[in-house]
């Protein structure tokens, strides 16, 4: 099970003179199978690393541990910063499964480190398995055409979000996208060069969006963007930055050059509002920008 050690590259900064701290290796086996058991408990990425710092803590006292996995946009971070870390980037063969840190203010003594390697030899699986199945559960949420999250996402986001708006009194809006006559591009291009188009589409709702805003595919051609404290001017100055942005851009698709326009619906959390209720609105308000001619915003206003 365990792979050999010259598998982790270590990295161990820090200057600071050595503190000798006494290891008892009898207690490190002991402490191995103990977390065996442990880190077997979980598929939870964050929870495993906070598992796993717990365990080795009793052994090699730290005040933080971070992990990161840049392709999954993974960071766990816990405990607290310290001038000297440990550092190790996991591979299970040619699997790269994150770099892992320990952190604390005294400098790791090589005795140290070799326990520290020890055991993360028995991190590497459950944390695979924590992997796959994080990558499993990220991939049920995307849209594979656009990339961006679906509508099952939508659905559990927007519950933790309006509770989360509710709980700080934030403002939270809502906007529905819908590109104009998609219906011909695909009658006059096809399929292929029409799927094109709605990446495009995504790609420059995304650049359009501020890095708190919260993009999905809600299916066929209309895209949602949630948008987190941001109040009716903020959220009509984006809904108009975007629907600009896509007219001014035309996108090329295998050669075709597509001018695509979009209509927008926009609402805002009222007190009174459901997830449902909250869409509902901006999609009558997308209804009301088609119905006034396409190319255009239109924000409702709360429920009085
Ligand atoms: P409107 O301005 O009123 O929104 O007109 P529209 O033509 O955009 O609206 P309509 O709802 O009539 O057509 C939407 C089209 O989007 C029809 C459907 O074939 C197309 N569509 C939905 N999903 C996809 C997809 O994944 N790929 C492609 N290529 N087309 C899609
Ligand atoms: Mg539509
Ligand atoms: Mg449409």
């Amino acid at each position: 099970m365990n792979k050999p050690l010259h598998e982790m590259a270590q990295v161990v900064t820090g200057a600071a003179p050595p503190p000798r701290r006494s290891v008892r290796p009898e207690l490190a086996a002991q402490q191995t199978l103990e977390l065996v058991r442990y880190l077997q408990t979980t598929l939870d990425p964050t929870r495993l690393i906070e598992l796993f710092s717990q365990e080795v803590g009793a052994l090699i006292p730290h005040q933080g541990v971070r992990y990161r996995n840049e392709d999954l946009n993974l960071e766990v971070k816990l405990g607290t910063q310290a001038r000297h870390s440990c550092s190790y980037k996991l591979n299970l063969g040619d699997e790269p499964l994150g770099k892992l840190s320990l952190r604390r203010n005294e400098k790791f003594s090589d005795r140290e480190t070799e326990i520290v390697e020890r055991l993360l030899c028995n991190l590497l699986y459950p944390l695979r398995n924590a992997l796959l199945y994080q990558d499993a559960l990220q991939l049920a949420q995307k849209d594979p055409l656009t990339g961006v999250c679906n509508r099952a996402a939508l659905d559990e986001v927007l519950q933790r979000e309006l509770s989360h708006a509710r709980r700080r009194q934030a403002d939270c809006a809502m906007l529905v996208l819908d590109i104009d006559h998609f219906k011909h591009i695909n009658d006059r291009y096809g399929h292929i060069i029409g799927d094109c188009a709605l990446k495009a589409i995504a790609l420059m709702t995304g650049t359009c969006k501020r890095d708190g805003d919260l993009l999905f595919r809600y299916g066929g051609e209309e895209f949602v963007v949630l948008m987190r404290d941001t109040d009716r001017d903020g959220a009509a100055l984006l809904a108009e930055r975007i629907r600009c942005y896509i007219a001014e851009n035309p996108c090329r698709c295998s050669g075709a050059e597509l001018a695509m326009t979009v209509s927008i619906g926009v609402s805002m959390l009222a007190d009174s509002d459901t997830a449902e209720s909250l869409f509902a609105r901006a999609d009558q308000a997308l209804y009301r920008a088609k119905h006034n001619g396409r190319n255009r915003i239109c924000v409702t206003d709360p429920p009085s």
